[in-house]
């Protein structure tokens, strides 16, 4: 008997580690998903979002292109 209930324990621990892989594969997609590639309206140079600012509804890669 006891060796079922091992057995139990070993199944429920690897079910447990997987969802804790799959939840930290998932925090990885979000993070991407928020770093969008933007195009600069000026100079036509793909870059992150992040680094963009935006401009009368277009995206500009440096403050320079404002005029
Ligand atoms: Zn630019």
């Amino acid at each position: 008997m006891w060796q079922f209930l091992i057995l139990v324990s070993v199944i429920i621990s690897i079910y447990i580690l997987t969802r804790i892989s799959n939840q930290s594969r998932k925090a990885i997609k979000g993070n991407q998903i928020e770093t969008e590639i933007v195009k600069c309206k000026v100079c036509n140079l793909n870059i992150p979002q992040t680094e963009a600012i935006r401009v009368d509804g277009a995206w500009c890669c440096a403050k320079k292109h404002i005029h």
